[in-house]
């Protein structure tokens, strides 16, 4: 079974041209290994030529940063499931904290992505995380099981299918990394809050995200309870993605 899963959030950058020349690097620097999945989310002007760029590779996914839940229509702007789909998307961010505090999205809006993504047989990846100020005010853990909540009342099967990234959010783009003790600890209350729901604990796939680079990624990814990363900087060059998606595990 996969154990890892490593994931790129390449945000607001590399449009089609930039990301097929990203791919080529990456594929030659980066060797499969049956122990872990990668997964890229570049805009979305880019994720078709990364989907076809990877149509080959069965340990490797591609995915959209964000969705919108109506099916089609007039609103400007937004991108479908259908319409990710179509371009070779199986997964989705859903939640991101600059979607959450940059943009306003509230955790209704995130439910109704979800709903929609697994409605159409896509892969949420549910962000979650604290701000400075609430882990300051020891509301980590309730914070984050708020969060969760979007997937209350889902059969526990396709619960247990759906990857968390918990991305504390003073950790996100600040160069500031929580401890792996620090990540082990929130990791094991959403495996509890998922177990408590009958999802199999063991298949849940819990990522930590928040200024992951080189230099740290070994420590965080060696935590039992630490089952991969999504990382923003430090995805956006070929070279050091391909180390970090490399990192080995104690
Ligand atoms: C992110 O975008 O999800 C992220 C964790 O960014 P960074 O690695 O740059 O902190």
């Amino acid at each position: 079974m996969t154990r890892l899963i490593f994931a790129a959030n390449w945000k607001m950058h590399l449009g089609p041209e930039g990301a097929r020349k990203f791919m080529e690097e990456f594929m030659e620097a980066y060797r499969p290994q049956s122990d872990r999945e990668v997964w890229f989310f570049p805009s979305a002007v880019a994720v078709e030529t990364v989907a076809i760029q990877l149509r080959d590779r069965s340990d490797v996914r591609v995915g959209v940063q964000n969705v919108f839940w109506e099916q089609k229509g007039a609103f400007t702007g937004e991108l479908s499931v259908s319409m990710a789909k179509e371009a070779g998307v199986t997964a989705a961010l859903v939640g991101h904290s600059e979607r959450r505090h940059v943009f306003g999205e509230t955790d209704e809006e995130t439910s109704r992505k979800v709903t929609a993504l697994l409605e159409a047989g896509l892969t949420p990846v549910l962000c979650v995380g604290e701000k400075l100020e609430e882990r300051e005010a020891g509301e980590t853990i309730s914070v984050v099981k708020r969060q969760l909540g979007v997937l209350e009342g889902l059969d526990p099967e396709i619960l247990a299918g759906i990857p968390i990234a918990y991305e504390p959010v003073w950790a996100i783009g600040t160069g500031r990394t929580a401890t792996p003790a620090d990540a082990a600890e929130v990791h094991s209350a959403i495996r509890t809050w998922f177990g408590g729901r009958g999802a199999d604990t063991g298949s849940v796939k819990i990522l930590y995200g928040g200024s992951v680079k080189v230099e740290n990624v070994h420590a965080l990814v060696s935590e039992p309870d630490v089952d991969g990363v999504l990382v923003g900087g430090a995805s956006l060059d070929p070279a050091q993605w391909a180390t970090i998606a490399s990192t080995s595990i104690d």
